[in-house]
């Protein structure tokens, strides 16, 4: 009995505390201080298709997700989606997803694309779009930092005539060496007091294509001597002669990710700008460089602000994108979206659904610390919870054996009689219907559920004891028969007659083994792919450990499976509870529905029913 003193446990559920995210408290402070309700349009028109309408409401938060379209995207980059995107939708503002692309060999269309899609499999579709809008006007919120070099380029001309840039001509390694180090001041570049009038003819000749690649940069005059080394003289364009998949071969110089990120966050009038914590040493330079701009009359103040998180670390995960390319290239797996990648469209590919990847980066918390590793369990936690709600149940044999019922015909007059059993969809929810299937003379079962001589505590199918076949009938071992070489053939049994589930005479034999099973006559086959963790090593690059060294050898195995039959309509993406084995969700690519053997069908697994990461 619980006293007063004593809350009630649902008391204590209630109490359980909202997972920590600093940045929420910013917000609302800024919010309750009318921060942002004298933001006005900074850029000027002509920048590009994508603002040049001016942005609406400006006294909302506007947050963006800036990835770089060099690659895909992986499940830490899903806490930076759902961070941004769950943070203007919560204080009503709005989120806008900008390619980063001022890098152009790297960059790709492929790349573009996915991110596209996977951002909108994640939800955040709807909130591309301004809200309210003119029909026929939505706009959506996607952004393009090479949108804005015609911008980049004139505030790189605003620095030099204000004497806040220079053309260097020294090599990489003369720069390099220059530099100093956390120790050492930097030294002066002897580039460094030429006059404006100079330094703006070579910035127009760089432009114009008259120096070759590499032979000279332009770059900020901050401060060699600073103890930040961001800014001694931060490199802001170079020459490049590559092909921009957006601008072509318009440019030949290419401004450096530094310097276009805080113009990009400016123009869009970006309020929170959200990046992983190794970004803070350059917070100085993102605010030097708005202030110089704000000074030149080519943005207006307030500027965006910077705020660093922790970024997220998953145990048995790697999310470099070097590294995952690495994968993909060597071959260690089947592509970028192969199920076991940590690749948003392999997760996808493997049947977690979008919800349960938000509640997980939600529940890991916004912090100021970096380098917390999260424990994988807690990803495959958010996954059952949302799992088990929807599933629909089914049964599977992933390793069958043939079950032969031998008293079949006595029971029911014919040895191919056909009974009709029956299943809920759902345990929980009648409403999602039943699923049909037959019990016949021979039937699927696991290989693992019949021994010959059974250890302690082994219910299930062994010469003489009673299990029920589930939503079928109690049955009796009589035993097996074997090949030549001694392997079992198929398990021996006789059914109870009277005793099917769902009538009055199921309770009249007490058994305490019920075990899962297929029709022969009705199961289909199918591909099962069983996946584990890809890493055997929780941090598989630590210590700077070549991460290859910790593949898991056993990471995929093909099972060879027999279905119940309605899981021959099951459409890609559908996702099932296989009785007793985990869930299962229908491969995107390879799974084909179809009737009498003209479908393929192929489920992978998603993950099994108990928890197995935690340690
Ligand atoms: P790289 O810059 O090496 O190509 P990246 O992972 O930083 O890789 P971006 O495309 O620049 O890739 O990232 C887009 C956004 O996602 C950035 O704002 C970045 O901070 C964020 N992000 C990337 N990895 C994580 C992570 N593990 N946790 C949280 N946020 C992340
Ligand atoms: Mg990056």
């Amino acid at each position: 009995m619980s006293s007063p003193k004593e809350p009630a446990k649902s008391a204590k559920t209630a109490e359980t505390p909202k997972p920590s995210n600093f940045l929420r408290h910013v917000i609302e402070a800024d919010l309750e201080n009318g921060a942002y309700a004298s933001r006005r349009w900074g850029g000027s028109p002509g920048d590009g298709p994508h603002h040049t309408g001016g942005i609406p409401d400006p006294a909302k938060i506007r947050t963006r997700f800036p990835p770089e379209p060099n690659g895909y995207l992986h499940i830490g980059h899903a806490k930076s989606i759902w961070l941004n995107f769950s943070l203007a939708d919560q204080y009503g503002g709005v989120c806008h997803l900008r390619f980063d692309d001022t890098n152009p060999e790297k960059e790709e269309q492929e790349y573009v694309d996915s991110i596209r899609e996977t951002v909108a499999w994640l939800g955040y579709s709807t909130l591309l779009a301004d809200q309210p809008q003119a029909p026929g006007t939505e706009q959506p919120h996607e952004y393009f930092a090479s949108n804005y070099f015609d911008f980049m380029y004139r505030a790189a001309e605003y620095l030099v005539e204000s004497g806040h840039a220079y053309v260097d001509e020294q090599t990489p390694e003369q720069m390099r060496a220059a530099r100093g180090d956390f120790g050492t001041p930097g030294t002066n570049s002897p580039f460094r007091d030429r006059t404006p009038a100079e330094n703006l003819s070579l910035l127009r000749e760089m432009r114009d294509g008259k120096h070759a690649d590499g032979a000279m940069v332009l770059r900020a005059k901050i401060d060699m001597a600073s103890p930040n080394i961001n800014m001694r003289d931060p490199t802001i364009y170079r020459i490049r002669r590559a092909t921009h998949h957006n601008t072509g071969d318009k440019w030949c110089i290419y401004p450096m990710y530094t310097y276009a990120h805080p113009i990009e966050d400016a123009l869009e009038q970006i309020t929170h700008s959200v990046c992983t914590l190794e970004f803070e040493d350059q917070r100085p330079f993102y605010d030097w460089l708005l202030e110089r701009l704000c000074e030149g009359g080519l943005l207006t103040a307030p500027s965006p602000h910077q705020y660093e998180f922790g970024r997220l670390n998953v145990e048995h995960v790697i999310t470099s994108k070097r590294k995952l390319r690495q994968l993909v290239e060597e071959k260690h797996v089947s592509g970028w979206d192969d199920p076991r990648m940590p690749t948003l469209v392999g997760m996808r590919r493997r049947g977690y659904t979008a919800e349960s990847i938000k509640l997980f980066a939600e529940r890991s918390g916004v912090t100021k610390t970096g380098n917390a590793w999260t424990d994988y369990a807690a990803l495959d936690a958010a996954l059952r919870e949302t799992l088990d709600p929807h599933a629909t149940r089914a049964m599977a044999v992933l390793e069958p054996v043939k079950l032969v019922l031998e008293n079949w015909a006595e029971v029911f007059g014919s040895d191919t009689h056909l009974e009709a059993c029956e299943a809920p969809a759902h345990p929980h929810h009648p409403e999602m219907g039943q699923r049909r299937f037959t019990l016949g003379k021979e039937v699927w079962i696991e290989r693992t559920d019949y021994e010959e001589t059974p250890p302690k505590g082994f219910f299930r199918l062994f010469p003489g004891n009673k299990v029920r076949l589930k939503y079928g009938y109690v049955i009796e071992c009589t035993g097996a028969t074997k090949d030549a070489a001694g392997n079992l053939q198929a398990v021996l049994a006789k059914l109870v007659p009277d005793t099917k589930s769902g009538t009055p005479g199921a309770d009249s034999v007490k058994v305490k083994g019920v075990i899962t099973w297929v029709g022969v006559a009705d199961g289909k086959p199918a591909e099962v792919r069983l996946y584990d963790r890809l890493f055997s090593e929780a941090q598989p690059d630590a210590g700077g450990r070549d991460f290859l060294s910790v593949l898991n050898p056993n990471s995929l195995s093909i099972a060879q499976a027999i279905v119940e039959p309605g899981l021959a309509s099951a459409a890609p993406e559908s996702r099932f509870q296989f009785e007793r084995h985990g869930f299962f969700v229908a491969d995107r690519h390879d799974h084909a529905p179809g009737q009498d053997g003209n479908g393929r069908l192929v489920f992978n697994r998603i993950t099994g029913l108990k928890d197995s990461w935690s340690k």
